[in-house]
This record gives structure tokens, C-alpha cells and sequence, in this order.
């Protein structure tokens, strides 16, 4: 057997943890997750940097912050001469692969590096008959994307050398958005959903950013969201829409009288009495779909357990699930994620490895994105590199609370007022009792994003009293001493890191 360990990345695109049954929820069941979290720990309060796909890959596979690895945005591909974990562990002997969602670019200069076998989706990648770039050529794939990426992943480890150790990152497009399930789950999720009780929230006490976001199920949704055809337009009912009339938001009238959505697939038609049903209707439509993409993934992810087991590999091996960030499933009316509440904030991370890890362990310390990285080369024995930035957390993994341990995560977002969601750009900090915001609200001229130049303001957030955070302490007199430490605490981070401070 191998001495050093291998190492299963696996990640989701936008996977909320309130959407993974072992994190408590009720809205959907997946065992094959939960597996990981009995056999291994849970992590629950684990975040990222920046919350949307791209600089979150970013800082997973370099190990160092947005600032520093230069990709800020949806729009900064990577710069593929850098350095990164998968480079580490190819010259530590280890054989690397990438299969799924990349992200980070296309073309020579941005494609992966690093891996021996990389097969990747064009940008967000299709969810039936992906295409692929493998190893530089396009490939076209029949069947459903969790499917293929699964079939492609399983495929290279059997074809691997088994003298050498593996790293895998195996990196699914669900539940991206537009949700589309596999045929077989459509019929997943008859009953209704709970509405979370902050669905109608007014934003009142927050940042003029949480109003002024385009991210409302209720307003924000568009036709290829939910699966719909617009009956305007000349679309017949029941065939599939073009992109640009999918791509329209689904109107949202004061009188929803006169209004009719038709499911793209079966044609069945949808009239609503007031709008109060019509955003009830969106809510749950988007729930319903985005859940049915992720039985696909538990599916996989069991497939993948299923093969450790039937090749004496389980007790060798490290198993990770995560998402790339976390996402709104109704909290404050929203879907998306880009902020630095909690929804979006935080990342679900799921590991086992029976070796280091006990059963049923959870993890309670904070740790982030960047820390993957130089986690995967502590764990392969291998030296993390002077330019990363982020810490090994394999001392956490033997279960018990470290009170030294340093309990702060550090969030930016760069793309201020985006054309598709409006979300304002910010950084702050979060310790595991508090949440300091600093809505800086502007661009900088960076790619994808707006010039700002709105009303600059700070929130604070006690996440044990307000864990929905409703209510806004940054002028309330008594929080005065937490406050002056989190700022305190928000330019330690800051100066540790080397990102410049604009407050
Ligand atoms: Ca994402």
C-alpha cells in the first residue's frame, strides 16, 4: 500500500450546506453525502474568500487570496504559469487529474496546468451531451453532465498507475444554475417546500446593498431558470425556448391575472391569482429543480465511495465534498450567492479518511478556501510552498476544538454591481461569534464591474443573537467594544495578507 494518502476532491458548483441532509436539512436526503460526514467530519463553519465560482477555484487550487493570485472576478481567467497544489503534488509523486468544471479560463495560457489528465467543460458547460476540452481537444460526451463527469473521473482512476498515489479533483456543474435535472428526477419533490421564514424580507436595518441586489426569486428569475417558455413571442407551447427569450426575466406584475408560464417540457400551462402565488410558484419551481440536480450528485458521489470500497482503496484515501460556495435558497428572497451573509458564505466540507479521521466528528473551528491547498500537502507529507497563504487544518481533523486556533475568515468581492445581480462589493471578517462588513462599493476598474461611487457603509452582525442576520449593531451603543476589536481584528487580516484597505 501507498504511504502517502490519495486524495478525492470532489466539489459542486453552488451546493448549499442547508441542502445536504447530514447539515441538518429537511428539504432534501442525501445519503450518500451524509456517508462522508459518519465515516468522517463535518465542517461547520468552513468559507470562502470570494463568493462566486471563479477566484474561489482560484484560491483552491493556489493556495493564496483573490489579490494576490490576480483572479478577482468572473472575468480574470488564471494565470496557468502559476504555481498551484496540483504542480506540488505531480513533483511529489503523486498522478493528478481534473475532470468537470474548470472555470478559470480558456485557451493556452489558462487551460489547467499540472495535471497529467485533465478533461474539462467549456466555461459553465452543458448539463446533456457536454462538450469537453481534454488535454486541449474538443470532445463531445452523450449523457447527463453529473453522469459523465463520474464515468470520466472513475474511468482514470482505473486506468491509473496503482504504484503511485492520486489526486483526483472531480468538480460537477450541478447545481449551477440554469437547474436542469435528469430526466429520471423530474418527478423528485412533489410535496411543497417550507418557505424560509426571511423569504419576504424588507431589508430594513441592513446595507443599502441587500435592497438594491438582483438576486429575488420573486423579480430576478428568468424563463431558463425555471424551465419555462414564454407564451409570447411566437414560442408554441412546449418547445424549447432560444436562449435569448429564456434568458428574460419572468415578469412579476402588480395584476398576474393575465399571465401564463408553460413548463418547456411537458407543455402543462400555469395561471396564477394574485402575486403572492406567482412568487410562491417561483420558489418553489426553483427549489424543486435545483434539488432534483443535486439527487444526481449524491448519486455520483455514492458511485464514487461504492468504487474506493470495491478496490481496497477506503482507508488510503481522503474524501472531499465541498461546493465552491455556498447559495441563497430563499433566505432574504434571494438565490445566487456573492455576498458575505452566511448562506453564500459559508461551504459545505464534508472529509473521511479513516486514518486521521474518526466517525461521525465534527469541526467547529473556521477555516477557509485558501487552506485547501496547503492542507492536500500536509496530508501527502509534502512542504507547503513560502507563497501560499492559507494553513494546513489536518490538526483539526482529530476531532477536538483547538482554542488556539485562528478563528477568523476573510471574505472579498470584487465585482461591484455586476449587470445580472447588481451585488455590491465589500470585504470584511468573520470571527465564530461576530461579522463585520465594509460595503466599499467600488469597482476599481477591474473587468466585469461597475464604477460605484454609492454611499459607502459598515455592517456588524451578531451571529449568535441574529444568526439570520436581520438586524444591522454597527451604531448600536453597546456593541461599541466589539466593534473597535473586529475593526481591530479586519486590519490584522488585512496586513497579514497584503490586501489594501479602502476604509
Ligand atoms: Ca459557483
Amino acid at each position: 500500500m501507498n504511504k502517502q494518502p490519495n486524495i478525492v476532491f470532489i466539489m459542486a458548483d453552488d451546493h448549499a450546506s442547508k441542502a445536504i441532509s447530514c447539515y441538518g436539512a429537511k428539504i432534501n436526503h442525501t445519503p450518500n453525502l451524509d456517508r462522508i460526514a459518519t465515516e468522517g467530519m463535518r465542517f461547520d463553519h468552513c468559507y470562502v474568500t470570494n463568493s462566486i465560482c471563479t477566484p474561489s477555484r482560484a484560491a483552491i487550487l493556489t493556495g493564496t487570496y483573490n489579490h494576490v493570485n490576480s483572479v478577482t472576478t468572473l472575468e480574470t481567467p488564471i494565470n496557468n504559469r502559476l504555481p498551484n497544489v496540483a504542480k506540488h503534488l505531480q513533483t511529489g509523486g503523486y498522478q493528478t487529474a481534473i475532470v468537470g468544471k474548470w472555470h478559470l479560463g480558456e485557451g493556452e495560457k489558462h487551460e489547467p496546468t499540472g495535471f497529467d489528465y485533465w478533461s474539462v467543460l467549456p466555461g459553465q458547460g452543458e448539463y446533456f451531451d457536454p462538450i469537453f476540452i481534454e488535454m486541449g481537444e474538443e470532445i463531445e460526451e452523450v449523457g447527463y453532465a453529473t453522469d459523465v463527469i463520474t464515468d470520466k473521473s472513475l474511468k482514470w482512476l482505473d486506468e491509473r498507475d496503482e504504484e503511485n498515489p492520486f489526486f483526483l479533483m472531480c468538480h460537477h456543474k450541478a447545481p449551477h444554475r440554469e437547474w436542469e435535472p435528469h430526466p429520471k428526477n423530474r418527478h423528485l419533490y412533489q410535496d411543497d417546500i417550507k418557505i424560509p421564514d426571511t423569504f419576504d424580507d424588507d431589508y430594513k436595518n441592513r446595507a443599502k446593498a441587500a435592497i438594491d441586489a438582483k438576486m429575488r426569486i420573486k423579480d430576478d428569475m428568468t424563463y431558463a431558470d425555471l424551465g419555462l417558455v414564454q407564451p409570447e413571442g411566437g414560442q408554441d407551447i412546449g418547445e424549447r425556448a432560444t436562449l435569448k427569450s429564456t434568458r428574460r426575466k419572468i415578469p412579476n406584475p402588480k395584476d398576474v391575472s393575465g399571465l401564463k408560464l408553460i413548463d418547456k417540457d411537458s407543455g402543462e400551462v400555469y395561471r396564477f391569482n394574485n402575486r403572492e402565488e406567482l412568487s410562491h410558484f417561483k420558489y418553489q419551481r426553483y427549489l424543486k429543480r435545483y434539488l432534483r440536480t443535486i439527487a444526481s450528485i449524491d448519486e455520483s458521489v455514492g458511485r464514487v465511495l461504492d468504487y474506493l470500497d470495491e478496490n481496497n482503496l477506503a482507508q488510503n484515501t481522503v474524501v472531499i465534498y465541498t461546493s465552491d460556495q455556498g447559495f441563497f435558497l430563499g433566505e432574504h428572497g434571494w438565490f445566487d450567492k456573492r455576498f458575505m451573509y452566511e448562506e453564500s458564505f459559508q461551504m459545505p466540507f464534508l472529509i473521511r479518511y479513516p486514518k486521521e479521521v474518526s466517525s461521525n466528528a465534527i469541526c467547529s473551528n473556521i477555516v477557509c478556501n485558501v487552506d485547501f491547498a496547503a492542507t492536500f500537502l500536509d496530508l501527502a507529507g509534502l512542504k507547503t510552498p513560502s507563497y501560499m497563504q492559507g494553513r494546513s487544518f489536518r490538526t483539526l481533523l482529530n476531532g477536538a476544538e483547538r482554542k488556539d486556533w485562528p478563528d477568523v475568515a476573510y471574505h472579498r468581492y470584487w465585482m461591484h454591481r455586476d449587470p445580472d445581480h447588481n451585488a455590491y462589493s465589500h470585504y470584511g471578517i468573520r470571527t465564530k461569534r461576530y461579522k463585520l462588513i465594509y460595503w466599499y462599493n467600488d469597482g476599481f476598474g477591474l473587468p466585469g464591474t461597475n464604477h460605484g461611487g454609492e454611499n459607502r457603509e459598515w455592517e456588524l452582525f451578531d451571529c449568535e443573537e441574529d444568526p439570520l442576520e436581520l438586524f444591522n449593531v454597527y451604531s448600536n451603543s453597546s456593541y461599541q467594544f466589539v466593534l473597535e476589536e473586529m475593526v481591530t481584528l479586519l486590519d490584522e487580516k488585512m496586513a497579514e495578507i497584503g490586501d489594501v484597505p479602502a476604509h
